[in-house]
């Protein structure tokens, strides 16, 4: 069965950039199908994958198009006519169901970016304009970054974190996540170690997604193992990590940095 068979509504706009060819458009496809589930996927499928935290969304280009994923929603740039946006859907559908299709075969990566403004970047840097990253200011090294062309390594001066955030997830009864807390951290608190070989790779990817408050049946499609095989691993991540509940397991999985 496809992931995706179609959009509930498509609205195509202009953008008010104009060249010699025609006018640029953008479109919005608003869809019945929840897209996140997917998202882990995309990003490790697609090199250039941008995945961004809050709100929820995935950012790459497809066919020279940027296309942004959210739950149930794509927003899409770059088009000349409307015809370049059917052809556009046709190819993201096909991209989509593809990817899941191959899920099983790909790792998916969890890691989520925040975006930052090149002025907040800049505040961060030395502002001697010394060349050593390889730009010829700081300026043009905090926009390099924003755009994640270079890294703060790059700098031998970048500043320093103060502290680091760390999200703890609080399900209901039910055992569905309900919301989350953000705690600070100071970064002298070191990570405890994961004893090596403790979990198994599989056991470490329904950890990743148990913590990320998915439910048993939504682990199973994912992964594409029965619900039965779920809930073998999930005792027996209990029982390693000797936590008796979803929530218990979340909190030594963000603990451990595992999620
Ligand atoms: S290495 Fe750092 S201080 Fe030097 S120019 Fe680059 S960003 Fe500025």
């Amino acid at each position: 069965m496809s992931f995706l068979t179609g959009y509930k509504k498509m609205t195509v706009t202009r953008c008010g950039i104009m060249n010699i060819i025609g006018p640029r458009m953008a479109a919005k496809f608003e869809i019945d199908q929840d897209l996140r589930s997917l998202f882990p996927f995309i990003n490790a499928h697609h090199d250039e994958a941008k995945y961004f935290d809050t709100p929820e969304r995935i950012q790459f280009v497809l066919n020279d198009v940027l296309c942004t994923l959210y739950p149930f929603e794509v927003i899409a740039a770059g088009f000349y006519d409307e015809n370049g946006v059917r052809l556009f859907w046709e190819h993201l559908q096909d991209d989509l169901n593809s990817i899941y299709d191959k899920r099983q075969t790909i790792t998916p990566d969890y890691k989520t970016l925040v975006p930052l403004s090149p002025i907040d970047i800049y505040q961060l840097l030395p502002k001697t304009n010394c060349g050593k990253c390889g730009k010829e200011s700081c300026l043009a090294f905090a926009a390099a970054v924003s755009k994640d062309k270079a890294t703060p390594m790059d700098c031998p001066g970048f500043a320093e974190p103060i502290v680091q955030k760390t999200v703890y997830p609080i399900f209901d009864k039910d055992g569905n996540l309900a919301s989350t807390v953000e705690l600070s951290a100071t970064t002298n608190v070191k990570v405890p170690e994961v004893p090596e070989n403790l979990l198994t790779k599989r056991e470490v990817d329904v950890l990743r997604l148990l913590a990320k408050g998915y439910s048993n049946p939504e682990i199973a499609q994912l992964l594409s193992i029965s619900q039965h095989t779920v809930k073998t691993h999930v005792t027996h991540i209990y029982d390693k990590l000797g936590v008796n509940d979803r929530a218990q397991a979340a909190v030594w999985a963000s603990r451990h940095d595992v999620v």
